[in-house]
């Protein structure tokens, strides 16, 4: 099985899609959102540039990336929120040829941005397993009201969740992130998966990596 990139604007569903293709497939969801969120429990200044959406230095990402890489040995993992820019791709491109390592396939969500928007005011995550549900979307619903299905914890919504930081999140995702597509697509390494219905996308992943 190869490694798995997810290029998505905010809120097109990486997290879900990464945990379906964990759960069914058995690869490890490396999301640095979810590290970053780790570290800034005990770190007020990171914690404050989360809220408002910008990106994170790159050094701070790599050292929490390297960590769980080195961990990892020959798993095959999922990178969900990673890279983030050009130049996280550059940089990782040099750590994978440092540590033998193979990049895989990049699987790029497009969906709209108005979708996105009603999609971000409905989601509820879980605060320990991180699993993401939606009140709006039937097969994304809990299956016990607030409660995560898994840890039968009170659903909560992450702080980044709002319509003005998701203006700010999806800006940035535009002018950095957009450009991987690109940078991606000439190396022919890019799969575009176009369908904002999460049993169509699993399907085509599924396939993808089935492939892979
Ligand atoms: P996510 O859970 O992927 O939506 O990420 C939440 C927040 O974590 C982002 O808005 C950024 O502040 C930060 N973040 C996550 N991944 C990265 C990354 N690769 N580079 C920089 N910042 C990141």
């Amino acid at each position: 099985m190869k490694n798995v990139i997810l290029i998505a604007p905010p809120a097109a569903g990486k997290g879900t899609l990464s945990k379906y293709l964990t759960d069914t497939f058995g690869y490890v969801q490396l999301s640095t959102g979810d590290m970053l969120r780790e570290r800034a429990e005990e770190d007020t200044k990171l914690k404050e540039i989360m809220k408002t959406g910008k990106l994170i230095d790159d050094k701070t990402v790599f050292e929490a990336l390297e960590a769980k890489l080195n961990k990892l040995g020959d798993t095959p993992y999922i990178l969900d929120g990673f890279p983030r820019t050009v130049t996280q791709a550059v940089m990782y491109d040099e750590l994978l040829q440092n540590m033998g390592k193979d990049l895989g396939v990049v699987i790029y969500l497009d969906v709209d941005k108005e979708e996105l928007k009603k999609r971000v005011v409905t989601r509820l995550v879980c605060p320990k397993c991180r699993a993401s549900y939606s009140t709006r979307n039937e097969s994304l619903l809990p299956k016990k009201e607030g409660l995560c299905d898994n840890c039968r914890l009170e659903l909560i919504q992450r702080e980044d969740d709002t319509e003005e930081v998701f203006d700010k999140r999806y800006n940035e995702y535009l002018e950095k992130t957009s450009p991987l597509i690109d940078y991606y697509e000439s190396k022919g390494l890019l799969v575009r998966i176009s369908s904002s219905d999460a049993n169509e996308i699993f399907k085509e992943a599924s396939s993808l990596v089935r492939n892979a």
